[in-house]
């Protein structure tokens, strides 16, 4: 079954609960390596979000209610998170336009946009330990995924998998990007709070996508 707007919403409620539940973790290692507020630049994003979920007409699409959360994240996340995830769903929403449901390769081109969004806003590369650090690898494992029969709830469970260990993978890195880039090698041993925030994302919209199927 495909994925479609009722799990885009879905997707976005279950991200408002997780970073909510998280959000004194992410301040926590964004206080280590950052200035302390990704917990809270997310929360008031997505909490901004959900309200407007129940006003959407019963026909909306995926890329409807991406477009709605991009604007809604760009327009209250003063961060640098904002912008960036902002950006990533803005593209995301532009790559699925036109699909009323989402199959293995919507999937794939979805996250594939919003990961190039990411980069684009950011400029940063693999390595450089950001949230480019989970999208990356989840964007592969989304590709492998599709490739060997994977459902679409198949595909966001790899990515989701996949960005998880991004995430920890940063650990051992120096920042070349964002704040954490001002510590040098003080920011080793500390894990990256967007690529752990993109973890939880992705695990959300995989959440999202089971209880769907
Ligand atoms: P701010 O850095 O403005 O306080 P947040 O704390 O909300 O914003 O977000 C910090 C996260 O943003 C970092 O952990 C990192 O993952 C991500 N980030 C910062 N700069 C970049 C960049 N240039 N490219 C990709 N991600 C970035
Ligand atoms: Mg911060």
């Amino acid at each position: 079954m495909g994925l479609d707007g009722a799990w885009a919403i879905a997707w976005m409620q279950a991200s408002a609960e997780v970073v909510a539940e998280h959000r004194v973790e992410l301040i926590t290692l964004d206080r280590e390596i950052g200035d302390g507020d990704h917990g809270e630049n997310l929360d008031r994003g997505f909490s901004a979000i959900v309200p407007k979920l129940a006003d959407q007409p019963a026909d909306a699409s995926p890329a409807d209610i991406l477009k709605l959360a991009a604007t809604t994240l760009i327009s209250t996340v003063g961060g640098a998170s904002g912008p960036l995830y902002g950006t990533a769903l803005l593209k995301a929403s532009i790559a699925v336009s036109g699909s009323t449901e989402l199959d293995a390769d919507g999937v794939v081109a979805m996250l594939t946009a919003a990961h190039d969004g990411v980069v684009l806003r950011g400029k940063a590369e693999s390595g450089d330990k950001t949230m480019v650090d989970a999208w990356t690898p989840a964007v592969d494992a989304a590709v492998a995924a599709a490739a060997s029969g994977a459902t679409p709830a198949g595909v966001l469970d790899a990515a989701a998998t996949a960005a998880l260990e991004g995430a920890v993978a940063t650990e051992p890195l120096v920042a070349r990007k964002g704040r954490a880039s001002y510590l040098g090698e003080r920011a080793i041993g500390h894990r990256d709070p967007g690529a752990q925030s993109t973890a939880y994302l992705l695990r959300a919209a995989a959440t999202a996508a089971e209880a769907a199927a």
